[in-house]
């Protein structure tokens, strides 16, 4: 009886699942919960009605829960993206709205001639240095945005291995950026923030999370304890994709709660269903 804290719906501009057929799958699969993300990235916020597409997710959240009522609970949430390429915009959309739960992630590092989103650099031919020096730049902006911005689930920390790693195959030293990883890690401790794993590139065969095992380890060596799960799922076949395995993860290392977030308050839920 798992709570799934990041999805998409057509809500966001790569997403056409309908959230209805999400809570259909989360019903199929025994989810007690899933809360709906919908991105908002703000260095788009001025070609972008983010907000009326978060309107409109809350809308549809609100007419599902009077379709499914009891059977499964539904939240309303946003994923707020790249907030250092628009702090007032961040500070405003996240304080002058309710949501049951708000997710930071960085999805664009803030390098020069490189701004777009990191999953449409082509990192292929990239120079080691250069990755090297985007990814610190990527756990940078992480460290700034998780100080500066209020929020309660921190997403797919180290995403951009992602791409550079598993769409082209591209080895990098992670250990380099473990201090930085720390640093970050020791502040949402310190903030009491949740610290999200992300099951999207789970596969068959396959076990890929974002943040991985050894950072999973590093969290709870610094007192860490609160985990909340995402599938990160685009499509609604995807809503429960890697959640099960996740929770095996957390309950080999002796952690047997999850959390999850309504008004914006945690909520912890046993993952022994
Ligand atoms: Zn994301
Ligand atoms: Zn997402």
């Amino acid at each position: 009886m798992l709570y799934n804290c990041h999805t998409h719906t057509k809500r966001s501009h790569d997403s056409s699942a309908e959230l209805e057929d999400i809570v259909i799958e989360a019903l199929d699969a025994g989810l007690s919960g899933v809360v709906f993300t919908d991105h908002c990235d703000c260095e788009y916020h001025k070609s972008v009605d983010i907000i009326k597409q978060f309107k409109l997710c809350e809308k549809d959240v609100l007419r599902a829960k009077k379709r499914f009522g009891g059977s499964i609970e539904l939240m309303f949430g946003i994923e707020l993206g790249d907030p250092l390429y628009a702090p007032e915009f961040a500070s405003e959309i996240t304080s002058a709205h309710s949501y049951d739960a708000v997710l930071l992630s960085i999805h664009a590092s803030r390098v020069k001639n490189f701004e777009t989103p990191f999953s449409v650099i082509d990192f292929s031919k990239l120079e080691d240095e250069f990755i090297n020096l985007y990814l610190k730049q990527y756990f940078d902006d992480m460290l700034e945005s998780v100080k500066t911005f209020d929020f309660d689930i921190l997403s797919h920390l180290t995403v951009p291995l992602r791409y550079i790693e598993l769409v082209y195959g591209r080895k990098t030293d992670i250990k380099k950026h473990y201090p930085a990883i720390e640093t970050i890690l020791r502040e949402i401790i310190k903030r009491h923030k949740t610290l999200e794993i992300n099951t999207a590139s789970v596969e068959k065969g396959r076990e890929v999370f974002f943040p991985d095992e050894k950072i999973i380890d590093m969290y709870l060596s610094l007192g860490g304890k609160d985990f909340s799960l995402g599938s990160d799922s685009h499509t609604a076949k995807g809503v429960s994709k890697g959640l099960k395995e996740a929770a095996e993860l957390l309950k080999s290392k002796g952690i047997d709660e999850g959390v999850y977030y309504k008004n914006r308050k945690k909520i912890e839920y046993s993952l022994k269903g």
